[in-house]
């Protein structure tokens, strides 16, 4: 270990752009062995491991990282999952720049982090090929059973944990595969589906029941649902578009960033998709113009380059430095051909039916706002336009309105329209109702699901328990 003076850091190699830009693959190719033990041994086993505070799993990075480097890969895989239900999923799309990396204490002296991600994805990669990874076997079945609404990266986590105590859980979703975001949200050149749908095998395998093609508040009320298990957690994730509310926003040819990448995620996974099919939703020989600068706005123009679009613009209303996307991902864009337009805001989008042209106002940055960010003002006069045939509209999701949808108006949310918990036991106000994920935090990230998913286990089992205690001493009584 702490070879990181004299050993310089590496990444996987990542496929040259003329390559990438043609197919949906992952654009970065595995470790090899020899560079994954060597990369591992950089790390300085520090005493107070900030990459571990930092990772919302609290993954046991250090000694994972140590026994690669030793060629123990069984025990560090054992220790990898240990804290983690998708370790393969997070090492390939979660932001290690904001998160483990960011915080390594030899990226902060200056020689470039431990390149946790990629070992992580490694070690996970090595043991599904080498068979360790196995369905959960409960060592007692229990008769409690609980319905999980949402089989996103929250729900799945949560249902894992709470089968390997042996409760009977099914989880409900509205699509026609699990998996959420994972599977018709986020593109195959940061996570290709065979790794979700190799998970959500293993959870079958492992008893948890998958209903699909059911949509809580059409197929059951949210009480229906509650009658038939003796807990619920709710995991719907957020999925309401926010507007741009300017003059030709009814344009056709202007969609949602979901209806274009589901579109595109559905086409790769052999489905028929008619609006992709006939022109609509597929970018090919297009101006495409997304607008937004996180990670949604960066999949949608790098989905647009590998559809063979004509030319591929983002308009972003603060600059680079201000972009909210991981900082890995806008450089990718970059790479492969994307043009960004920071400090510039839609005024018009202009088009008798169709969208021709997007009208920009260009912007400066003002004084802070309320959150610490500096507030993007309209240079007066600075009106110009750009060709669009393809709006993308990327500017972040709300919630929807769970309460009327569910058909459970007590449901409590928060001014945003989020759900409200009780953070410690993670219960709704509603007796036996729990939520986690992105429906209680807002638009987040695959590993805060992840954690909150195995929370909510934990919490659920405790509500479980007491309810057994206080069945029996009512008996008793
Ligand atoms: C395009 C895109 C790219 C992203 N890229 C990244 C990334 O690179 N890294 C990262 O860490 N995060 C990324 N994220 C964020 C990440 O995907 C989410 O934070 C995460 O998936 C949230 O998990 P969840 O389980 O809470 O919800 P979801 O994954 O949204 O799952 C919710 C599930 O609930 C189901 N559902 C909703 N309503 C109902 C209902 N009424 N009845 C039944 N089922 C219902 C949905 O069908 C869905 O399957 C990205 C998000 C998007 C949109
Ligand atoms: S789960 Fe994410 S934050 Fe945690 S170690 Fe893995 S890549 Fe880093």
């Amino acid at each position: 270990m702490l070879k990181f003076i004299n050993l310089k850091q590496e990444t996987p190699v990542k496929r040259s752009t003329s390559q990438r830009k043609h197919d949906f693959n992952e654009i970065y190719d595995e470790f090899i062995t020899d560079k994954a033990k060597e990369q591992s041994s950089r790390c300085s086993q520090c005493g107070v491991p900030f990459c571990q505070i930092h990772c919302p799993l609290s993954n046991n990075i250090p000694d994972w990282l140590k026994l690669t480097a030793e060629g123990r890969l069984k025990e560090a895989y054992e220790i990898s999952q240990s804290t983690n239900n998708m370790p393969e999923v997070c090492g390939r799309i979660c932001p290690q720049d904001r998160l483990c990396e960011g915080n390594c204490v030899i990226e902060q002296s200056g020689h470039g982090t431990v390149t946790i991600g990629s070992v992580e994805k490694y070690i996970n990669d090595t043991a599904w090929e080498q068979g360790w990874v196995k369905p959960v076997k409960a060592k007692k079945e229990l008769k409690q059973s609980v319905g999980i609404i949402g089989a996103g990266p929250a729900g799945m986590a949560c249902a894992e944990e709470l089968r390997k105590s042996g409760y009977q859980v099914t989880i409900y979703d509205r699509y026609d595969r699990p998996g959420g975001l994972l599977i018709y949200g986020i593109p195959n050149f940061k996570l290709e589906k065979f790794v979700v749908e190799r998970r959500t095998n293993l959870l079958k395998e492992s008893g948890i029941k998958f209903v699909q093609n059911f949509e809580v508040g059409k197929d059951k009320t949210l009480y229906q649902l509650k009658e038939k298990h003796d807990a619920i957690l709710i995991a719907t994730g957020v999925y309401k578009a926010r507007e741009i509310n300017v003059p030709g926003h009814d344009l056709q040819n202007i969609f949602p960033a979901m209806d274009f990448l589901t579109a595109s995620n559905r086409k790769g996974l052999g489905d028929k998709v008619k609006l992709f099919d006939d022109g609509t939703l597929n970018a090919d020989g297009k101006d495409v113009v997304v607008i937004g600068g996180g990670d949604t706005a960066m999949d949608c123009v790098r989905t647009s380059v590998r559809q063979k679009a004509k030319s591929v613009k983002c308009l972003y209303r603060r600059d680079r430095e201000n972009m909210p996307g991981s900082a890995r991902e806008v450089g990718n864009a970059i790479e492969e051909g994307v043009e960004f337009i920071w400090l510039t805001s839609p005024k018009s989008f202009i088009g008798s039916s169709i969208v021709e042209a997007v009208e920009v106002n260009k912007m400066k940055l003002g004084e802070p706002d309320s959150s610490g960010r500096r507030r993007p003002e309209i240079e007066k006069g600075s009106e110009y336009k750009i060709k669009a045939d393809l709006v993308i509209k990327s500017l972040g999701f709300d919630p929807e309105n769970l309460p009327k949808l569910f058909n459970a108006k007590e449901l409590a949310i928060s001014e945003w329209g989020t759900i409200k918990i009780n953070l410690k036991t993670m219960q709704t106000n509603l007796d036996g109702v729990f939520a986690a994920g992105d429906i209680v935090r807002g638009a987040s990230l695959v590993v805060w699901a992840i954690r909150d998913g195995r929370d909510a286990a934990s919490q659920i089992e405790k509500y479980l328990q007491s309810k057994i205690r206080k069945n029996k001493s009512e008996r008793a009584a």
